[in-house]
């Protein structure tokens, strides 16, 4: 029996899913933004699933969401005695003792390339599988085609912001910082290094400041760049009148389960920690997040920004990032297309943000009409025309070109379910590469279908 009903794209995502693996796909992804539900639309997956009596497996990556996951499954009518909930390392401990799964659906899909993940993927080589992320992209910007073969994309965050599923926001940049001397290691800002400088730089007052001027009140999630930090951010609100708490990974389930309550009932306004409060993880709505947590992880910098968007009539979300990671990446909403490849960012593909000097706030270089902004939406402030201007990050600064490299992502490409669907050569080598077929194959098929004429191998470099 379901207890709830889908959303018109909810069901759109779910028979999407049935048809790749009906036109003969193993292993699609849906990609759907934070807040769009991609926790009903794998409950109603696994429902119907169980439905026909047969088994699935659900692998979480985090044991924090293993009973959140339960609990919406069991809502939502899941058969629970056919469905394993199970973080990956476990699953991966257990493989010889358990029995092979008609499905197995990825919570959190781009942590996939683990070798925990294929270990599983592998031991049950018949199984249907979907996974399902915000982001499909791993940390070092590499594309899912090695273990996934279909991408689904379903609305965009814009579209969800337009039909209130998601609240729409305020983006304020109040302090940033020259990250270019900080390393990168495995393709993450060196954390030691981050926090060092964050310590000298940013001034405690100035973010309570800030929250207090923008925020005025609303709960916030603040997300720090260490431990260290986020206990010193927490104390620095309640020496200032806020009610606030630090929680981690750490923090004993009891005193967390307490935190939490007291963030629920507004006991407590601010909520700091690392990364704690990202992936799936439920905390009651908050109207704020402050990001002192300098990223390159499009998909930490998109799941901790819009953490503060759940939807209520009225409400209006207020994003305050000390860190620049808007500068990275462009506004949280971007439209983003993606592939299942891998490929290089183009490093002069600028993100299209200004931020106002007077009132911080930022929004997109170009408006709906195409035209340049001249002043702050916000404060009316006029900008300084493009000649005065500082030129534009992206393009010249060197951090921020390194940046531009390492961030790998977003050139997309929907891979074709097949090979008559392909209307490109891009398509085709996409089609190709994920299947493993040899490169050769594209170029073949491409001629077959007309789609190149002379004899020279067209290019489609990645
Ligand atoms: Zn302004």
């Amino acid at each position: 029996m379901t207890m709830g009903v889908l959303r018109t794209y909810q069901e759109d995502l779910v028979q999407q899913t049935s048809r790749s693996w009906r036109t003969g796909h193993r292993a699609p992804c849906i990609v759907l933004p934070c807040g769009g539900g991609k926790s009903v639309i794998v409950a109603e997956i696994a429902r119907r699933t169980t439905e026909n009596g047969k088994l699935v497996l659900f692998l979480v990556h985090r044991k924090e969401l293993c009973d959140q996951i339960r609990e919406t499954f069991r809502w939502w009518g899941v058969e629970m005695s056919l469905c394993n909930i199970m973080m990956v390392q476990t699953a991966a401990r257990r493989l010889s003792r358990m029995k092979s799964p008609a499905l197995i659906i990825t919570d959190e899909n781009h942590h996939s390339l683990a070798a925990t993940y294929k270990k599983i993927y592998e031991q049950f080589p018949d199984a249907y599988r979907v996974g399902v992320t915000a982001t499909p992209v791993r940390i070092n910007g590499s594309g899912l085609g090695d273990v996934n073969d279909d991408l689904i994309v379903g609305v965009s965050a814009r579209w969800l912001i337009e039909h209130h599923c998601l609240a729409p926001y305020d983006y304020y940049a109040p302090s940033e910082f020259d990250m270019s001397g900080i390393q990168t290691r495995n393709g993450e800002y060196d954390m030691a290094e981050a926090e060092k400088m964050l310590s000298e730089k940013c001034i405690y007052g100035d973010v309570i400041k800030h929250y207090r001027t923008y925020a005025r009140g609303a709960k916030a999630v603040c997300y720090c760049v260490s431990i260290r930090y986020s206990r010193m951010m927490a104390e620095a609100f309640c020496d200032a009148g806020i009610p606030a708490a630090h929680i981690d990974g750490s923090t004993p389930k009891s005193e967390r389960d307490r935190v939490i309550a007291a963030f629920r009932s507004g006991e407590i306004q601010v909520l700091c920690n690392v990364d704690l409060i990202s992936e799936g993880f439920d905390v009651p709505d908050c109207g704020c997040a402050i990001l002192l947590r300098p990223t390159k992880s499009l998909t930490l910098y998109i799941q901790q920004a819009m953490r503060c968007m759940r939807y209520k009539e009225g409400k209006r979300a207020v994003i305050l990032d000390h860190v620049g990671n808007v500068r990275r990446f462009g506004m949280p909403d971007d439209d983003r297309e993606w592939t299942l490849e891998t490929r290089q960012k183009r490093a002069a593909d600028p993100f299209d943000v200004l931020a106002c000097e007077k009132c911080f706030y930022v929004f997109p270089k170009y408006g709906k009409d195409g035209k340049r902004a001249t002043c702050c939406p916000r404060c009316l402030a006029p900008l300084k025309k493009q000649t005065e201007e500082k030129p534009p990050v992206q393009e010249h600064d060197p951090e921020e070109n390194t940046a531009a490299e390492l961030e790998k992502v977003t050139e997309v490409h929907v891979v074709p379910a097949t090979p008559a669907q392909c209307r490109t050569m891009g398509d085709l080598a996409a089609y190709g590469k994920a299947r493993g077929y040899k490169p050769g194959w594209a170029y073949y098929m491409a001629k077959r279908m007309g789609l190149i004429h002379n004899d020279r191998r067209t290019s489609h470099s990645e």
